[in-house]
């Protein structure tokens, strides 16, 4: 099978015939084989009753519903583990995502041979206040933490090898860094494309302002995970000696100023103070270091590796 598209919706009924006539127009254009999954994350209007006349008209439309709303980064994932497609495609199910982009994305994967290619939205028909501005500061901060030169991180519209979605878990509101996940299980090949965006014809946006809230917690926590996941000691015991450090040199100061000077008062100067935080901070430090090493000694994935290619060995 050439393609899957994954198309995570909550409460979308009256975009979806409209999509997916569209979808299956492009796709039978370009002699594609695919398969349409739509995952109804626990929507509460009618698109469960929509998805299903749609899977009876066209033959490779499917579906999956969610008990209740679980987010958009398990309606993905779950998405993710039921893709068959050499090529995985998803995308948002609010036509602001237009399915004429799926060709060219999928030949940037195929031939290009990128591993994820992200889409942008360079053109947006959103609210400028509320989404664009806080949005730029957003992917600049992203760009910045991860290293990844893409403008547009949390584009719906988004293509990958099949590996790649099957060597990945998105959790939480982990939708946002798809491609730092991905880059922090080695797919380095991460490419980007211009798209059409369009503004939004029915329904209203799910999510709120949170978003940048919650979207700047995730990014810290990836970053984090990304690099220390597995070796959280070097990170929290390089803070911890650093502090440790800090709090003796001033021990060793004020210990020394008492004995040149005999009424030198120690408690009342700030080095007392800087010392004795510094020493608590640094204590705590090494022991959320080492709860730390234990929780990743026990995770599941401790020792889950990618394997690129082998010789001899099959
Ligand atoms: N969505 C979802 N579960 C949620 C929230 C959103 O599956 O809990 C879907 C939604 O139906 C849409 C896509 O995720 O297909 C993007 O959501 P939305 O259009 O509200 O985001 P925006 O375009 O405003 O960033
Ligand atoms: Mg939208």
């Amino acid at each position: 099978m050439d393609l899957s598209i994954i198309i995570p919706l909550l409460n979308e009924d009256e975009s979806l015939p409209e999509l997916s006539a569209w979808i299956e127009r492009v796709l039978i254009e370009n002699s594609l084989s695919y398969e349409v999954i739509f995952i109804d994350d626990g929507s509460t209007d009618n698109s469960w009753n929509v998805i299903e006349d749609i899977s009876q008209k066209y033959n490779c439309f499917k579906g999956i519903k969610f008990q209740r709303n679980y987010g958009k980064s398990a309606a993905l994932n779950e998405g993710f583990k039921a893709a068959k497609g050499d090529v995985v495609i998803t995308m948002d199910a609010d036509l602001q995502d237009s399915p004429d982009e799926i060709p060219e994305l999928r030949k940037m994967i195929i031939e290009d041979g990128f591993d994820i290619v992200s889409g942008w939205k360079k053109k947006r028909y959103d609210n400028t206040l509320t989404k664009n501005i806080p949005s730029k500061i957003f992917n600049a901060a992203a760009r910045l933490s991860s290293g990844i030169k893409l403008h547009d991180f949390n584009c719906g519209l988004k293509a990958y090898k099949r590996k790649v979605v099957k060597s990945i878990e998105v959790f939480g509101e982990m939708h946002r860094y798809i491609p730092v996940i991905a880059k922090g299980a080695g797919f380095k090949k991460i490419g980007e494309k211009v798209v059409e965006h369009r503004a939004r014809k029915y329904g209203v946006t799910k999510f709120g302002w949170e978003r940048f809230v919650n979207g700047f917690l995730d990014l810290f926590t990836i970053s984090f995970v990304n690099k220390f996941g597995k070796r959280p000691m070097h990170f929290f015991g390089l803070w911890g000696t650093i502090f440790f450090l800090i709090g003796l040199s001033s021990f060793v100061y004020l210990i020394a100023a008492k004995f040149i000077d005999s009424d030198f008062s120690l408690t009342n100067k700030p080095a007392f103070y800087i010392a004795l935080t510094a020493v608590i901070g640094g204590m705590q430090l090494f022991l959320s270091g080492f709860v730390a090493e234990l929780v990743a000694r026990n995770a599941a994935e401790r020792n889950v590796y990618l394997i690129e290619d082998k010789i001899g060995l099959f």
